[in-house]
């Protein structure tokens, strides 16, 4: 039974609640976590709050220290951290094994940076005057995680707010807490007592109660768009910053000079990674004739030899997807896209052969029509709906044509397509020949109703500061234009 972490200590929830974590390959229990309420969300908001004022006063370069210090210790402990997260996740334990090495590289890169930015000096308005800002934290920080990445996304979120001098509450999802718990007890266990908190449980309880209590000052939340604008309505309350990372439709335009050795293989990675659990998926792909044809045929051909099965085996593409109500969703998904005209290519079941787990083969449809619900609603899981489009200019179009912005994939050579989609699709990250590719040091975000704010980066850094200007005259006098005023009458136009 893994307790919740609480003020540098493992503590049990006060409701004496538990939830049983399933690996979802297998359907095996694989631990018990305490489900926490509202008493044991303010408990740990309070001891966040205390540990803050010491921890925002800490010197710099100090707290910088201490996350290479965490960074070091998760490339320790890479081993067990991805094989807990491939257990609770499905996630194949090769990409897991990425995810831990990327959180150790944005914990280093937030504690050098936080080092080196700390305001600006600026030009005085008067003689004598000194004018800086100074980027304070923020105080406590709740950090709400989805499933798909629960390491990831919580190390963009907490390794800034902590390298800025913040502390924080982290709530990760209900199906994936033990490598969270793991993580804070043995990677963050070095920070001060209350600096680092989790509170387990479910959203409507756990989660609203973080994103209420009075000691939260900003919300950063990772997750569906409908949960992001029901925290938006709460946090609105109570005028809290809010950073939200929110669902995706991202486009992917194959065009006509598309190299298809490598533009298959991309397509195949970017919808297909995470078994198509990834925000920033290919999830509507448009290929522009003359080589939608052959595309089609050499993605169909390289979609059935992906590997499904065991994620702890090395040789495994794709897992299970993370629970039945999420693989039943896209299965619905998937028949309404069929009676809606779209053709099954590859896939569209349950595999007979992978296990118990909750399995759905790699599928693709095409003829997927721009009103169809495969491109309208935010598919989680393996599906890859392909529209064939006629020109350069009408895939632009369809892209661009979306309520949502998170990212978009492109693959060509010529410059003129290039920055003509780059313009005129409104996405977080637009990349041009290397689908989802991150960097710790440039912001990741969406547009629209993918959210708002960004993480990573400088951005990432200053969503959990606030600025203060501080003025400075160094001669104090007394001014020309104080009262009284008819010592100034002579200054008014007749
Ligand atoms: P989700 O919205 O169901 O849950 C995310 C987190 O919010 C979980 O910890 C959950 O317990 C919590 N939560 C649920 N209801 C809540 C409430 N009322 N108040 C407070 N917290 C609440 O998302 P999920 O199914 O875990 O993840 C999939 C979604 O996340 C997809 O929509 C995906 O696109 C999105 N996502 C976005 C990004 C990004 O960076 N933009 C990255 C990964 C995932």
């Amino acid at each position: 039974m893994v307790n919740l972490w609480i003020d540098g200590k493992a503590t049990p929830g006060s409701a004496n609640r538990t939830r049983t974590i399933i690996n979802p390959a297998t359907l095996e229990p694989i631990d018990t976590v305490v489900e926490g309420d509202a008493a044991d969300v303010r408990r740990a908001c309070a001891a966040a709050k205390r540990a803050q004022r010491h921890w925002g006063r800490m010197p710099a370069l100090e707290r910088a220290k201490l996350l290479h210090d965490a960074a070091r210790l998760m490339r320790d402990d890479r081993a067990e951290l991805s094989a807990l997260l491939t257990r609770e996740g499905g996630k194949p334990r090769i990409e897991n094994l990425d995810e831990v090495e990327w959180c150790a590289a944005c914990f280093d890169y937030y504690g050098e940076i936080a080092r080196n930015s700390y305001g600006n000096s600026v030009p005085p308005t008067g003689e004598h005057q000194i004018n800086f800002t100074i980027k304070e934290p923020l105080g406590v920080v709740a950090a709400i995680v989805p499933f798909n990445y629960p390491l990831l996304l919580l190390a963009w979120k907490i390794a800034p707010a902590l390298a800025a001098g913040n502390s924080v509450v982290v709530k990760p999802s209900e199906l994936t807490p033990l490598a969270t718990l793991r993580f804070c007890e043995r990677i963050l266990g070095h920070l001060p007592a209350g600096v680092v908190n989790v509170v387990t449980g479910t959203g409507p309880e756990a989660g609203e109660s973080l994103v209420d209590d009075p000691d939260v000052a900003c919300i950063a939340f990772t997750g569906s768009t409908a949960v992001g604008q029901r925290i938006a309505e709460r946090a609105g309350r109570q005028l809290k910053r809010v950073n939200l990372e929110l669902g995706g439709i991202d486009p992917l335009i194959v065009f006509p000079d598309a190299d298809l050795d490598v533009a298959v293989p991309g397509t195949a990675f970017a919808r297909f990674l995470n078994n198509g659990q990834v925000c920033t998926s290919a999830k509507r792909i448009y290929v522009v004739e003359p080589i939608a044809d052959a595309f089609i045929e050499r993605f169909v051909a390289h979609t059935r030899e992906l590997t499904l099965g065991d994620p702890m085996d090395p040789v495994t593409d794709l897992g299970p997807m993370i629970s039945e109500r999420a693989r039943a969703r896209v299965e619905g998904q998937v028949a309404q896209a069929l009676a809606q005209g779209a053709t099954l290519l590859a896939g569209g079941r349950r595999p007979a052969n992978a296990g118990l787990g909750y399995f759905h083969e790699p599928t693709i449809l095409s003829g997927v029509r721009a009103d169809s619900i495969a491109h309208c609603e935010e598919v989680f899981g393996p599906i890859a709906a392909i529209e064939v489009v006629a020109t350069p200019d009408e895939a632009i179009e369809r892209a661009a044509a979306s309520d949502y912005g998170l990212g978009a994939n492109i693959y060509t050579h010529n410059l003129t397509w290039a920055m003509r989609a780059m313009q005129e699709i409104k996405a977080g990250t637009f990349w041009i020949n290397d689908p989802l590719t991150d960097n710790d040091a440039a912001p990741f975000g969406g547009m629209r109703k993918s959210g708002m704010g960004r993480e990573l980066g400088e951005e990432g850094l200053d969503a959990f500061r606030d600025v203060k200007h501080v003025h400075v005259d160094f001669v104090p006098e007394r001014k020309g234009f104080w009262f009284p005023y008819r010592n100034r009458r002579g200054e008014i136009p007749a």
